[in-house]
């Protein structure tokens, strides 16, 4: 005889980890979460160490390891994209860096027909609930103070931050207290998710906190091979463990297997285009053209710069320092090894077409591919840069029934004329915030992408062989309404349009990428399904004024120094 759960969860990742902790609060229903990676241990310096960044993505034991086809506007370069395979997801493995992208972001969710209960004043209120924000004023009114997700602020005391905020105010640009407060649009100290020289993920947040409730279990090492229908009604689905096939029933089924798992997932369980789904002789449950399509991300290239004083990281990357970096870490949770080193950064307008900003800057006082290859310089340090909204889209197919075969995902990188323009502005406007006289002590030359990349050409050519994803995949099943032959899960409800029981909650279901990470996005939407799937009154709407560029606010919030 098979289990049974109320609620079974496909995925145990950033948006999983809120659903099995909200879904399961009230003590009344039973949720099972089926998690394919093994579990986040506490002893796992890879995962918890914050500087240890760079060593999960890439290595089969943490990483999915997907990867584009060739590109076909990047010199056909495959593009590698690592994806969470652990308890906590991405969110165990990622940057810890915290955004939840612009209030206008979400005025454009909400723009779309059918959409209008996911603009900004609906997601606040979720938004506030899922963070404690413990750098922002008590009486801050646009961020949360008691919610599980525990964040601190830069301190970005590194003199190169400083340098890079004056040389950005020195460019024209401004400074701004919070990018996830009144004002977005400007520079200053990021948020980030780490407590106490420790990763704080969505599932040590979340999961760690109610691992005991008697409603909730949670298997790892659980590959989800596929949902069984009976109909249009889901009855459970099939997994592997331990070398051999479950099957469970379900009352509800909530795909949170992250943007390129749950198309994929739905794809081989019938659900999305009849006609590709036949022809790889899948019955289809559900002809849903829009499952696997509207594929967006954001590309970023770094910019790296040496330099001549003794002030970066950069010696903390030599090998012979780092078992001192991991014992003070050991011994204290203290020293380069507790923090992301993402620390500060920036959000600006490009050119005068844009409402608000389209290009997002991270600074690293040190000059390091996310890969770990490090510049070779004795002191170095780079900004990220990348458009943010680009209208660059891909789509997802698989290519056979087989669930262990990496799907087919094409992303259509620098496809559009806007995306060329942005990633050229991107790249002069990096320049010239750096020439500034206030980063002139510590810049002594541009590493990459070097003084032999001038022209539009010379710099989109460096851009195609060099940017990678900035990790963001997304919108691969979309929220909006049934009229849309192209949406795939209501607004409303969380449900996949001609599904009785199946939703989608993770960053598949949005429709738009945001301006920035998109952990913290997800997030919110995970606390606002959640809501939405247990029939609870939603959060109620707060009509907060935001900083908007040239309407009526002007210059308020503006700090120059
Ligand atoms: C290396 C890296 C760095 C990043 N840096 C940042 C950052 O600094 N800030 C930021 O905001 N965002 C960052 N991101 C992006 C962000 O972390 C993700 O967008 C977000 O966590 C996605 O949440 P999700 O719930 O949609 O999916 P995930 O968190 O990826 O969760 C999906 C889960 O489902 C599981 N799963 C998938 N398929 C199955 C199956 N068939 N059966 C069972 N389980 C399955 C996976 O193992 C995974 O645990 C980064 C991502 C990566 C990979």
């Amino acid at each position: 005889m098979s289990e049974t759960f109320d609620y079974v969860v496909i995925g145990g990742g950033s948006a999983g980890s809120v659903l099995g902790n909200r879904l399961s609060e009230d003590g009344k229903r039973s949720v099972l979460i089926l998690e394919a990676g093994r579990s986040d241990y506490p002893w796992d310096l890879l995962i918890q160490m914050p500087a240890a960044l760079p060593f999960p993505a890439g290595k089969s034991l943490y990483d999915w390891k997907y990867e584009s086809d060739p590109e076909p506007y990047m010199n056909g370069r495959r593009i590698k994209h690592a994806r969470g395979k652990v308890l906590g997801g991405s969110s165990s493995i990622n940057g810890m860096i915290y955004q939840r992208g612009n209030p206008l972001d979400y005025e454009r969710w909400g723009a779309d027909e059918g959409m209008e209960t996911w603009n900004f004043a609906h997601v606040l209120p979720y938004f506030k609930r899922l963070e404690n924000a413990l750098a922002a004023d008590p009486d801050d009114e646009y961020r949360g103070h008691d919610g599980p997700i525990k964040l601190e602020r830069g301190p970005a005391k590194n003199p190169l931050f400083q340098a890079f905020f004056d040389s950005a105010v020195e460019a024209g640009y401004n400074r701004t207290p919070d990018v996830n407060g009144y004002r977005q649009e400007g520079f200053g100290p990021f948020d980030k998710h780490i407590y106490k020289g420790r990763r704080f993920s969505a599932s040590r947040a979340y999961l760690d906190p109610v691992k005991s409730r008697q409603n909730l279990t949670i298997r790892t090492r659980a590959f989800v091979e596929s949902i069984d229908f009976d109909g249009t009604r889901a009855n459970g689905v099939t997994y592997r463990r331990n070398g051999k096939t479950h099957q469970v029933k379900a009352g509800e089924v909530v795909l949170a297997g992250g943007a390129i798992n749950t198309p994929q997932l739905l794809q081989l369980s019938g659900v999305g285009d009849a006609e590709h789904l036949q022809s790889l002789g899948i019955k289809p449950v559900v002809n849903l053209p829009g499952v696997g399509e509207n594929l967006q991300d954001h590309l970023e290239a770094y910019i790296q710069y040496s330099c001549p004083k003794p002030v970066s990281e950069q010696p903390s990357l030599n090998k012979l320092r780092m078992p001192w970096i991991g014992l003070q870490w050991l011994l204290g949770r203290k020293g380069p090894a507790a923090t992301n080193h993402f620390e500060g950064g920036g959000f600006i307008r490009s050119n005068e077409d844009v409402d608000y900003p389209n290009l997002m800057y991270h600074f690293l006082p040190v000059a390091v591919r996310y890969d770990g290859q490090k510049a070779d310089t004795k002191h170095g340090f780079q900004v990220h840069v990348g458009p943010m909204y680009s209208d660059a889209r891909g789509s997802l197919k698989i290519r056979s029934k087989d669930p262990r075969e990496h799907p087919s995902m094409i992303y259509n990188y620098l496809s559009t004329e806007q995306d060329r323009r942005e990633w050229i502005e991107a790249v002069k406007i990096t320049r010239e915030i750096m020439s500034q006289p206030a980063m002139a002590p510590y810049n002594s030359g541009e590493i990459s992408p070097g003084s032999s990349f001038q022209t539009d050409e010379e710099i989109l050519e460096w851009v195609k062989n060099d940017a990678e994803t900035a990790l963001h995949p997304s919108c691969t099943a979309k929220m909006g309404p049934e009229s849309d032959p192209m949406s795939v899960v209501d607004p409303k409800t969380m449900k996949v349009h001609g599904l009785d029981n199946v939703r989608v909650v993770d960053a598949s279901a949005m429709p738009y990428v945001t301006n920035g990470n998109i952990h913290a996005p997800v997030l919110m939407l995970a606390e606002k399904a959640a809501d939405l799937i247990l029939g609870k009154d939603p959060l109620k709407p707060e009509n907060v004024d935001y900083y908007r560029h040239g309407v009526d606010q002007a210059e308020a919030g503006i700090v120059t120094s």
